[in-house]
């Protein structure tokens, strides 16, 4: 297929981020607040600068992009993530990233004078920290100040620790002059490529409500320990994870969603009987009773299943958010622009959690869904075709461009 200009800045800018954090068989881990994530933000300032605009990182580590000048007021900001998840794909995140890059290069290209941004945020994903959304969060002061200050990576070094070593001030990093707030996402599921349609726009997202259920036992002999004085960490968390999917099916219906991603077992050794056992959770939906309700059945659930197995628990909240509605206007504005350029499209809610939640309390906020292939997401499978992500553009842009005219 022959690219046009858009397609083929598209693609020369993924080749520039493609090496890095490149794994053998394709795919890529980016971990947030690590020498990777550093490189794709060294990176998109790059690029940037290298299309003519004024580039800035705030006192987190987010960058930005712009053709406008300093201090312009009321400008539109088009933002997503530079992060990944271990073993991701290269298009989450990144093609909002490179999207909004487009659009300032189209918008220039066509003289709308319109002041538009585009941000990349830190640490969208929650595989480093356990908590998502903190560079958007942070600039928009959405995130909670205990949970920033109970984060920490996968060796236990705590997020506000990172942030030091960077020199970075989480408590100076409020954003100004953003008047309202878009991003275009790849869908990560795949309603639009079953419904036939090129542009989702995104009514709500379902926030999720995340859990740690450390379970604890007694770990014995596994020859020794008798079956009836036992108390298996393990077997609870077997108990429990069924519980976890009971309480997602019984929301179904509301769209809500339950998981148990990870399990961490002690000692976790063929011989022993475990003791010690901890599953993060996580609960989402578009309805807030609807997720209150699977985390009221969970604890209820974990509470019998442990005092009939003689096994001490906590359920510890560790990142709660709330569904956000996103702008009608924008909603109905941005379904208008699809319409006119003849891409099929359809309004629908997002299951997975965006930057965009950050903003949406503070400003007008819009979303663009566009297709990835059989909906795999958070996989080295990813896939989207760079021309889909070219008609988010021009729906971004068409959006714009009617504004001013
Ligand atoms: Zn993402």
């Amino acid at each position: 297929m022959e690219l046009t200009t858009t397609g083929s800045l598209l693609r020369e800018l993924f080749a520039r981020f493609a090496p890095i954090g490149a794994l053998p068989g394709g795919g890529v881990t980016r971990l947030a607040y690590t020498e990777r994530e550093d490189e794709m933000h060294a990176c998109f300032r790059d690029a940037a600068r290298d299309l003519g605009f004024r580039v800035w990182t705030d006192c987190v580590g987010n960058s930005y992009a712009a053709g406008f000048p300093e201090g312009t007021q009321d400008y539109t900001l088009i933002g997503s993530h530079l992060d990944s998840v271990i073993e991701g794909g290269e298009y989450d995140g990144v093609a909002g990233v490179l999207a909004g890059l487009a659009v300032l290069c189209e918008l220039r290209e066509r003289r709308i004078g319109t002041p538009v941004a585009v941000a990349a945020f830190r640490c969208e994903e929650s595989s480093n920290f356990r908590v998502c959304t903190v560079g958007s969060g942070l600039v928009t002061g959405t995130l909670e100040d205990a949970v920033l200050r109970g984060a920490s990576d996968r060796q236990g070094v705590p997020l506000l620790r990172h942030l030091e070593c960077y020199g970075f001030d989480p408590h100076a990093a409020l954003l100004r002059g953003c008047a309202r707030y878009l991003e275009l996402h790849i869908e990560q599921g795949r309603v639009l490529q079953e419904r036939g349609c090129e542009i989702g726009v995104v009514s709500a997202i379902a926030a999720p409500h995340r859990f740690l259920l450390r379970l604890r036992g007694m770990a014995e002999h596994s020859g020794a320990t008798p079956m009836s004085l036992r108390r298996d960490s393990l077997c609870a968390a077997a108990e429990a994870i069924l519980a976890v999917e009971r309480a997602g099916l019984s929301e179904a219906v509301n769209d809500s969603v339950a998981t148990v991603g990870c399990v961490e077992n002690r000692p976790n050794v063929m011989n022993a009987v475990p003791g010690e056992t901890t599953l993060q959770i996580d609960l989402r939906g578009i309805r807030e009773d609807s997720v209150v309700r699977m985390e009221n059945a969970v604890r209820r659930e974990v509470e019998a299943l442990c005092a009939r197995r003689g096994v001490g628990f906590t359920l510890d909240a560790v990142d709660v958010k709330h569904p956000v509605l996103l702008d009608e206007g924008l909603q109905k504005r941005l379904c208008a622009a699809a319409e006119a350029l003849g891409l099929p499209h359809m309004v629908l809610p997002s299951g997975a959690g965006h930057d965009a939640m950050s903003f949406a309390e503070l400003c007008p906020t819009g979303m663009v869904f566009i297709p990835c292939r059989d909906g795999v997401s958070h996989n080295v499978h990813e896939h989207t075709e760079l021309s889909q992500i070219e008609n988010g553009v021009r729906v971004l842009v068409r959006l714009l461009a009617a504004e001013q005219a």
